[in-house]
């Protein structure tokens, strides 16, 4: 019940519609007043008001219980409607009790000015000096019935009273016309400069998107190797460096396997340098689909590649070097039609066996120099093979 009654009382808002919620909620509020307000002046009137302003008084009544209408008008969104029909009503009602009233009577200009500036505050001015005109026709033809006594006249001259409150009115309908358009100027000003920051705020965003992009592409090639796509030599270093840290730090054993081409100078020989460039990129493309996520390969030089292997012990890494030698031997490499054959051979080394013992590897740089020593004697022991560094007696 109070929660009905507390939702009665106040205004409806309406999302995204600023100006409809602004009107809606004077409507709202002009109603409830009004409603009231007629109230009481019905009662009043029925106690204290003369035979003539009783016999009016339905229609104090009625303007009262209209206003549920209004209200629920404006609930459903009718706000324009509900306006036009609760100031006309008023203008009509007002007319009506000063006609049978008789003569120009202080009410009907309060009420008058009051309609004109609600009409111009609700609807915009070109309603309001529609009302103007018509409450200045009202106001000439009270002044008339009153000049021609066909009431008990309560102004003496009405003509002049008519002609003065004539240039009221106009005076008030400008002062209402300059203040609507000064709102609506301020209004559209405002949603103007709105609409460029939201602009500015746009274009500044894709700047900084495209300025990111341009980092990260940035970054991507200090970090790459061109011709494979795998890391670099130098970025290689640097992610190395913090897995063996972390290896050592919670004991945790790293592999490394470093490979070379076998006599890639051939390959270059035989085809030509720009068929060896894309016999190492296909290199590279076989290393990405071969080892784990969690293995780091990069180009180490030349026809030389490296993988860290995190958690590998030196078995487990040498079988994965071995399987990676086989594929290599057993894939062709298709270059411009050419089928290419290569063999690697691969030196490994690591920072522990498969039983945890821990080897005396020291720096990343020792675990790379261990493999390269491998890799050194696969070659001499006849290329196209794997060789893992044993850790001496
Ligand atoms: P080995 O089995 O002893 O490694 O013989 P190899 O011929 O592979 O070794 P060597 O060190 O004698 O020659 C390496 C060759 O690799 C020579 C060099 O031209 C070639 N090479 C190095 N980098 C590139 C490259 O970026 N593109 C091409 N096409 N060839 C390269
Ligand atoms: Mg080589
Ligand atoms: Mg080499």
């Amino acid at each position: 019940m109070w929660h009905s009654f507390r939702k009665f009382l106040s205004p409806p808002v309406f999302e995204d519609d600023f100006e409809k919620t602004r009107r809606a909620e004077t409507l709202h509020y002009a109603s409830i007043i009004l409603f009231f307000s007629l109230l009481i002046l019905f009662l009043i009137n029925l106690e204290f008001g003369s035979p003539a302003a009783k016999a009016a008084n339905w229609l104090l009544g009625l303007l009262a219980l209209l206003q549920f209408l209004i209200q629920w008008m404006i609930r459903i969104g009718y706000v324009s409607a509900a306006s036009h029909f609760l100031l006309a009503i008023g203008w009509v009602a007002m007319t009506k009790i000063n006609l049978s009233v008789g003569g120009i009577r202080d009410e009907a200009v309060f009420s008058y000015i009051l309609i004109l500036m609600a009409s111009g505050y609700l609807l915009g001015w070109p309603i309001a000096a529609a009302y103007t005109l018509a409450s200045i026709s009202a106001l000439w033809r009270l002044a008339f019935i009153e000049m021609n006594g066909l009431f008990v006249p309560t102004i003496d001259n009405a003509n002049e009273a008519a002609r003065d409150l004539t240039v009221v009115f106009i005076l008030i309908f400008l002062v209402v016309y300059f203040l609507i358009r000064t709102l609506t100027q301020a209004i559209e000003t405002s949603q103007r400069s709105e609409a460029k920051l939201k602009k500015l705020i746009a274009q500044l965003s894709d700047e900084i998107t495209e300025r990111k992009h341009a980092q990260i592409e940035l970054k991507n090639q200090a970090i790459t190797d061109f011709l494979t796509g795998l890391f670099n030599r130098r970025y290689f270093f640097e992610i190395a460096q913090k897995e063996f840290s972390k290896a050592l730090r919670y004991e945790r054993p790293l592999s490394v396997i470093i490979f070379d081409l076998d006599l890639f100078k051939n390959i270059n020989d035989t085809y030509g340098h720009a068929i060896g460039d894309q016999a190492l990129a296909q290199i590279g493309n076989l290393l990405r689909n071969t080892i784990r996520d969690v293995d780091i390969s990069a180009r180490y030089g030349g026809e030389e590649f490296i993988i860290l292997l995190p958690e590998m012990d030196c078995e487990n890494t040498e079988a994965a070097a071995e399987r990676l030698r086989k594929k290599i031997q057993d894939t062709p490499i298709n270059v411009e039609g050419y089928l290419v054959w290569m063999t690697i051979s691969a030196g490994v080394a690591s920072t522990a066996t498969a039983i945890a013992k821990p080897t005396s590897v020291k720096s990343i740089d020792q675990l790379i120099s261990k493999a390269d020593q491998a890799l050194y004697r696969a070659k001499r022991a006849g290329r196209n093979q794997v060789f893992c560094y044993k850790e001496e007696k």
